[in-house]
Order: C-alpha cells, then sequence, then structure tokens
C-alpha cells in the first residue's frame, strides 16, 4: 500500500499536504496505565478536505530533536552546515535532519559507507543480497545514532552524509471520527512508542512527534489515504457488521459507528474491543455505552487482558459467544479486524475458522473455503499494521 496515493476526493497528497491544525489532546490511558494512548482532534476547516469511515489520515511528522543533536555531535558538526536538502534547495543539517531524512532507520547504503571508511567487511557482507535477513536482524533496535557511535572511525562530510539517509516518510493512521458528526475535523487515536533498546531511550517517530512536540495550533501536514477496502456497507444495505478492534485498531470503529448513527444505519453491530485493563484502558467507554443505548450498537464484548491471572484477548471472547457470531456470519455479517498485524490478527482469524467449522459443522479446509468466499465478497475486511 503507498502512501503516496492520496484519495480521489482530497487535492492533498504527499507533495501537497493539507497544512491542518490540532485542536484537542487528551490521555485516553488513565493514571497507572502501563501504557500511553492519545485522542487528537486536527481542525480541517477552511481546507476542503474530505474522507470517509476506513480512510487513514497521513501525517509528516518531524524528527526528535534531542536526537538530532546527538547526531549532529557524534558527526562532529556544528548544525549549522549547510547539505541540499533532499526534497530541493539547502538547509541547515539541523533542520534536514529534523524534517527531511530518517534517523530511526536506515538501509544498506549507510552500512557500506560506513564499511568503506572502516574497512569492516564483516559490515559490508551484511549488505549483499544474501544477507538481506542478517541485515533486518542488524537494524532491529537500532538506528543511525547507534552505527555512528559503533564506528566512530567513519568521519563525513555533511553533504556526504545526508546523501546516505532514507526520506523521512509519513505516518498513517486509521482515522476514528466521521465528517457526519464532526464536520471539519478528524481525530485519531494514537499509542505513544517509548522503549529501551541498546541502553537508550528510543521515541515512536509520529508518536512522540504528537505527544511531545505539536503544540494546539502548531501546523501539521497531512493528506487522506483511501482505505477502500474497508468500507461500511451502504446506508441502505441491512448487512450486520462485526467489528473487532483491539487497541488502537478501535480507531476505525469509532468513525464506523458515528457514521451509522449519522445515517441511521438499520443492520446490526457487534463490537469485540480489547486492551490491558478495563480501569485504565477502556477508551471511549461512554460513546460506546450510547450506542448500546440508542441501537447503534447490537453488542459489545471487551477482553481486558491482564485483569485476570490468564491473558483473556478479543479472540476468546468470539469463541465463547461463536454459535451467535457464526449465526451472524449466516446472516451475510462483514467481519472487520483492525489493529497489530503480527499476532493479533493472525490469532483472529484462527479464531473465526475454528468457530466456522465447529458451528457450522465444517472440517478445517472447509471452514478455511468459507473464509476465502467471505473474503471473495468483500466481506471479510483488514486494517492490520
Ligand atoms: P496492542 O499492543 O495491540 O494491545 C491491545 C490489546 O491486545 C492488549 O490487551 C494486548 O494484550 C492484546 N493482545 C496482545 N497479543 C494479542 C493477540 N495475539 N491477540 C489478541 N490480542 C492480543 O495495543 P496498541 O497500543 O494498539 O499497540 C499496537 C501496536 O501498533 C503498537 O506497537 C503500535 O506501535 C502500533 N501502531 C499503532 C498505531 C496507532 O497508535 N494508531 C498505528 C500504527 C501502528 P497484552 O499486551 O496484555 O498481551
Amino acid at each position: 500500500m503507498s502512501s503516496e496515493t492520496a484519495s480521489a476526493k482530497s487535492p492533498y497528497g504527499v507533495k501537497n499536504p493539507c497544512i491542518a491544525r490540532l485542536k484537542v489532546a487528551h490521555e485516553l490511558t488513565r493514571p497507572g496505565a502501563t501504557k500511553s494512548t492519545w485522542h487528537y482532534e486536527i481542525d480541517l476547516s477552511g481546507s476542503g478536505m474530505e474522507f470517509t469511515p476506513g480512510d487513514s489520515l497521513a501525517v509528516q511528522p518531524q524528527n526528535d530533536p534531542e536526537l538530532v543533536g546527538s547526531i549532529i555531535t557524534a558527526l562532529g558538526f556544528s548544525g549549522t552546515e549547510t547539505v541540499p536538502n533532499p526534497k530541493g534547495g539547502e538547509g541547515t543539517i539541523r533542520d534536514v535532519l529534523t524534517a527531511v531524512s530518517a534517523i530511526t532507520e536506515f538501509d544498506g547504503k549507510l552500512l557500506k559507507a560506513v564499511a568503506a571508511k572502516t574497512g569492516d567487511n564483516a559490515l559490508l557482507d551484511l549488505t549483499t543480497l544474501e544477507k538481506k535477513d542478517e541485515l533486518k536482524k542488524y537494524n532491529l533496535g537500532r538506528d543511525v545514532l547507534d552505527v555512528l557511535n559503533e564506528n566512530p572511525a567513519a568521519k563525513f562530510e555533511p553533504a556526504e552524509f545526508i546523501g546516505l539517509l532514507r526520506r523521512l516518510n509519513v505516518r498513517l493512521y486509521s482515522i476514528s471520527s466521521s465528517l457526519k458528526a464532526f464536520p471539519d475535523q478528524v481525530h485519531l487515536t494514537i499509542a505513544t512508542v517509548r522503549y529501551e533498546s541498546r541502553g537508550r531511550q528510543r521515541n515512536g517517530v509520529c508518536s512522540t512527534f504528537f505527544a511531545d512536540r505539536v503544540t494546539l495550533g502548531s501546523p501539521l501536514p497531512t493528506f487522506i489515504k483511501s482505505g477502500a477496502g474497508f468500507r461500511l456497507p451502504e446506508p441502505n444495505d441491512d448487512s450486520p457488521i462485526i467489528m473487532c478492534g483491539p487497541g488502537t485498531g478501535i480507531a476505525p470503529f469509532r468513525a464506523f459507528c458515528q457514521e451509522r448513527r449519522a445515517t441511521g444505519a438499520r443492520g446490526d453491530a457487534w463490537l469485540f474491543f480489547g486492551e490491558i485493563n478495563r480501569a485504565t484502558c477502556f477508551f471511549y467507554e461512554d460513546e460506546w455505552q450510547s450506542y448500546l443505548a440508542d441501537g447503534t450498537l447490537r453488542r459489545m464484548d471487551t477482553a481486558f487482558s491482564r485483569d485476570q491471572a490468564q491473558k483473556l484477548y478479543v479472540q476468546h471472547k468470539m469463541l465463547e459467544h461463536g454459535r451467535l457470531l457464526f449465526d451472524w456470519l449466516e446472516h451475510g455479517a462483514i467481519f472487520y479486524v483492525c489493529g497489530d498485524a503480527s499476532r493479533m490478527a493472525a490469532d483472529v482469524d484462527k479464531a473465526l475458522q475454528e468457530i466456522i467449522a465447529k458451528e457450522g459443522g465444517k472440517t478445517s479446509e472447509q471452514a478455511l473455503e468459507y473464509l476465502e468466499t467471505m473474503k471473495a465478497a468483500k466481506r471479510y475486511r483488514r486494517d492490520v499494521y
């Protein structure tokens, strides 16, 4: 999926982003939570930017100035050196490292140049095609500053160094609001990524850009990335929908519920949500209660993984209600899943297969076929990252 493709409806794209402004920011996680997830409201008034629930917002972040400063120091520069700006023209190395070049990730180009300067053949070897998997492992948990610190003998000219870095790309976030409920606004639900690696604190580029550096009213370059494969049924389509969104995967389903309330959609809706603790991480709880009260949601099942000794996940709640879930599928329900791709989405897929086999009296091959048929009919839709 290319982040360069703007929505057909929007005049904005990576080269001509809409300069939106942050209007509201509040933490969704409560005190005592072991993670930090935030709700952001971005003002689009006057921009003409439009989107549909299921779309994502592309945001052009800037790098952490502290990390930029450490790289400049490691290189032995002052920060005021003039370099070509890969986007055109020129700028100081500090500005280019802040806004244009990627510094939390790198590829073989940087390593090749370092190896050439230090004569490190093992490092050079890592950049060959055959060592692709080893290079991936080497890159994990390392950033540009690690490479410089581990290779102090490698000295660069300012422009040469910039030429070895990748571009700082936009980040995509599933939109968590509907224009019908919040005209001229786009809402995001973002988990702030902070962790430690190699004895240093690491910060997710865009999530900490929002949490630490974007202030209310400051300009935010954005555009819409169409989520054409992740759409609600048309308003006059009565198909039931089942939404499974643990963690920040809840985002598009908040947009779906807002949209369905606004359009008076008649199909039933069932939401599965999972997080670590009910007391600290039940995001948007009041809003879900209001959807349950007015029928926008028929059912909601939650799985708070760390509220009991055994882990409880969304797929366990699906299995618990397997009979009913299969009935919904048999009545034409569309199944949506959003969130973590590495483990959750695969486990939810496995649970679906198990439910279809058990409740539908099918073999595992037939259950797989059933899911394939659902996919072909666009009744199994995924937005996973
Ligand atoms: P998360 O880590 O996906 O956790 C949400 C819930 O899912 C927790 O209760 C977790 O339980 C549970 N879980 C863990 N493994 C599971 C599995 N195999 N099946 C089902 N549930 C499972 O929450 P998140 O905060 O949304 O983070 C997701 C990742 O997406 C982060 O690494 C983030 O960087 C990335 N990401 C986020 C955004 C965004 O914020 N909008 C955008 C792009 C990427 P336990 O932790 O207790 O096991």
